[in-house]
């Protein structure tokens, strides 16, 4: 018999890992056992103080937390409206939130004994961040990537390098994402007694989607807290991308409650809303099963994953994590998506207007931030959560206006 899923999103996800009918464990008999044993050390680690303080420590010292919640001041008199205010993901180390949970789970890893990790990586990101905390904590490193992106991403492939992970090419399917992970969760199947896989977002089998939102709700906790001193009150509307949905839902997160605050997530539009032309997993996509999770998924009549396609590599992505599809059922959470022409103007605007050049991911979040800044009142306060900087995403920005550099 269904039950109906508790409203408090503390008490989410339910014991076998649900947020109402999305989420669970859709994984190979041989990985059950390693997702519960995961899921039982996380909870305890969870409520241990020694483990939340040694987890503090290395926020502050390795990845520079907290980060600053920044008044924009041009873009708030551009827009005419709202007061805009950046909650600053981009200052952390390796350039975006994803060194939070990257932390938390090698922290964890080191705990459950485990000495070799291994991840994979799209764009390169959450791969430079687990080789980061890797060559901190002394741990084997091994990445997954498609080939593919590997040679998009070249630099970020000699960074992991340099921090003495290897990178291992996948060769199969597409060559993308989508085929690392499933290379990923091979290795894991074989090596598992010695191994974790630190997955990047609040994506997968359970425990991860509540495991990787937890490691990131710090950026929500810390962005009420400097609201409240600096305004004196909560905002009226927060904004952030959703790729997997790990920036936005750490954002989000400690804000359900406060029925008084609208809550977007911005996906990616790419070139339109057309089949295979964009990654926004609630305006073309049905519920499906994809790499362990019940979720929105953008796929064919057949069921055959759909190509997707955005200027930021990050949200590129054909499933959208389970908590998001929840959230978006019950109306607390809305959802929106830009373009990539719009990203584009928006990442030349905020760079020059602010002198910050943001993630063209976190771009998303700015172009919808910004259009709602222009709708609302002047006494009214709209934060937008800029998830990560931009730098690597200037050579492709030059591609785009044609510069040569
Ligand atoms: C990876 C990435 C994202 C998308 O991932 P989420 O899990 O949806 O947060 C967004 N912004 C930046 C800067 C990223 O690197």
């Amino acid at each position: 018999m269904a039950v109906a899923a508790p409203a408090d999103p503390a008490l989410l996800p339910s014991p076998s890992g649900h947020f109402g009918r999305y989420g669970g464990v859709f994984v190979p008999e041989t990985l059950m056992t390693a997702l519960s044993d995961l899921g039982a050390a996380y909870e305890v680690a969870r409520d241990d103080p020694a483990f939340q303080a040694e987890l503090s420590h290395h926020l502050k010292e390795f990845a520079g937390r907290p980060t600053e919640l920044y008044f924009a001041e041009r873009l708030t008199a551009h827009c005419g409206g709202a007061r805009i205010y950046l909650k600053r993901e981009d200052l952390l180390h390796t350039g975006a939130h994803k060194i939070n949970n990257a932390l938390g789970q090698a922290l964890l890893a080191r705990r459950m004994g485990k000495k070799r990790i291994i991840a994979e990586t799209g764009a390169g990101q959450h791969g430079v961040a687990t080789a980061a905390v890797c060559a901190k904590f002394g741990l084997e490193c091994v990445v997954y990537m498609g080939a593919v992106d590997m040679e998009r991403q070249s630099l970020n492939v000699f960074r992991m390098r340099l921090m003495g992970a290897e990178v291992r090419g996948v060769e199969a399917g597409q060559k993308t994402l989508k085929d690392a992970v499933n290379e990923a969760m091979r290795d894991w199947v074989t090596n598992v007694r010695g191994t974790h896989y630190i997955l990047g977002s609040a994506l997968g089998a359970h425990p991860y989607p509540m495991m990787v939102r937890d490691f990131h709700r710090v950026i929500g906790r810390e962005t009420k807290q400097q609201l409240l001193a600096r305004e004196g009150r909560l905002p009226d509307e927060m904004v952030a991308c959703v790729g997997g949905g790990s920036n936005a839902i750490g954002f989000f997160f400690e804000f359900l409650n406060d029925d008084g605050v609208r809550l977007i997530g911005v996906e990616a539009g790419g070139r339109g809303i057309r089949r295979g032309e964009h990654a926004a997993r609630f305006e073309g996509g049905r519920l499906g099963v994809l790499q362990g999770s019940k979720t929105y998924i953008l796929q064919d009549p057949d069921g055959q994953i759909e190509l997707t396609h955005s200027v930021s590599a990050g949200l590129d992505y054909a499933a959208i994590g389970p908590e998001h599809a929840y959230y978006r059922d019950r109306g607390r959470i809305d959802y929106a998506y830009a373009c990539d022409d719009e990203v584009i103007k928006t990442f030349q605007l905020v760079s020059r207007l602010e002198g910050i050049l943001p993630a063209l991911e976190s771009t998303h979040a700015l172009v919808h931030g910004l259009k709602r800044a222009s709708e609302l009142k002047k006494d009214q306060v709209v934060v937008i959560n800029l998830s990560g900087r931009g730098d690597k995403d200037v050579n492709q920005i030059a591609r785009m206006l044609n510069v040569a550099l």
